[in-house]
């Protein structure tokens, strides 16, 4: 794997939307990433929080 297991460290992917953890990365920082997870829910809820002014 090309990583050196003494000190494992893990990255977080997390939605930027809902918090939801997508994924995680050894071998790196410990650090957060966000991305979308584009779970159906989080897209449902997503679009009902935003305000549709030309809704009909
Ligand atoms: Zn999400």
């Amino acid at each position: 794997m090309g990583c050196n297991a003494r000190s494992l460290e893990l990255g977080v992917i997390m939605c930027k939307h809902c918090g939801t953890i997508i994924d995680t990365v050894d071998c790196n920082r410990v650090k957060t990433f966000y991305s979308d997870c584009m779970q159906e829910e989080c897209v449902v809820a997503r679009l009902e929080q935003e305000d549709e002014p030309f809704l009909e």
